[in-house]
């Protein structure tokens, strides 16, 4: 008898961790308006330490200021998006204004090392019918958030996180800023929390290849669902077809990087030139 129950306990430890494996929830953390030069690096510290990958939306007018910090972002194998070059609202501009924009910013991104940005979040997450056009022209899906615990507005990280712990579920994009010590203590506590409440932390493309969605330019995508018959949040752009190619040519990304994305593909990879 003592024999048959050491046996069932055995496989029962050997089946638990491919059921623990199998319910695993996925999270993408997420990070605006940097690089800071103050901020960036003990946030990039603090990943590598856990062995964490996230993404980052950057400001081409400070990927200008701090190349470095873009180049060992890309090399540390998180995912670049772009948040356009002067972090201006897009809804204030005019389509051309848009375009040079995220041109000039993109332009930034690659010639620092950044690789070309996978991703489009404009500043403050406001769009309209233009700046979806460009997504489409760009091939860059417009991605903003599902957890926003308005960290650049409060100083208490503990709070902050608290907020995001509460709140986090499976699929979810959180929005952070590196751009305080706050928040980067905020963002390190959520992922030992998380991590141990049995969460992993991906990029946003991951996130999307791991739960089937197929990312596409001129759509938004605010979450990522894991669930059968659960509706993504997007929207389908209303545009014009692209009809001129643009600039600049895309660079090779570094091949560990391009191992880890989602098999996107697009033959344009560029805002639509005017
Ligand atoms: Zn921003």
């Amino acid at each position: 008898m003592r024999r048959i129950i050491c046996m069932a306990l055995l496989c029962c430890l050997l089946v638990l961790p491919v059921c623990a494996a199998g319910e695993e929830s996925y999270l993408a953390l997420t990070f605006d308006d940097g690089p800071s030069g103050r901020f960036t690096s003990r946030l990039l510290d603090g990943l590598a330490e856990r062995e964490v990958h996230a993404t980052f939306f950057l400001c081409g007018y400070r990927v200008e200021q701090y190349p470095e910090l873009t180049a060992r972002i890309a090399r540390e194998g998180h995912e670049i998006g772009t948040h356009g070059y002067a972090h201006k609202f897009f809804s204030a501009l005019s389509a051309k204004d848009v375009c040079c924009d995220l041109e000039k910013a993109q332009r930034c991104i690659e010639d620092a090392g950044g690789g070309q940005p996978t991703l489009l979040r404009p500043p403050g997450g406001i769009y309209d019918s233009k700046v979806l056009q460009q997504s489409v022209c760009a091939d860059l899906p417009v991605v903003l958030w599902s957890v926003d615990p308005e960290d650049w507005r409060r100083s208490d990280s503990g709070a902050v996180a608290a907020d995001i712990i509460r709140e986090a579920k499976n699929g979810d994009v959180i929005l952070l800023h590196d751009m305080s010590d706050s928040s980067v203590d905020a963002a390190l506590r959520v992922i030992d929390e998380l991590t141990a409440q049995g969460f992993r932390f991906v990029t946003v493309s991951e996130l999307a290849a791991l739960s089937g969605t197929q990312l596409q330019g001129g759509q938004v995508y605010h979450r990522f669902s894991f669930a059968k018959n659960d509706s993504i949040s997007k929207r389908e752009a209303e545009t014009e077809p692209c009809t001129k190619p643009g600039f600049p040519p895309p660079l090779p990304r570094s091949a560990s990087f391009i191992a880890r994305q989602s098999p996107r593909r697009s033959p344009s990879r560029v805002p639509m030139a005017y």
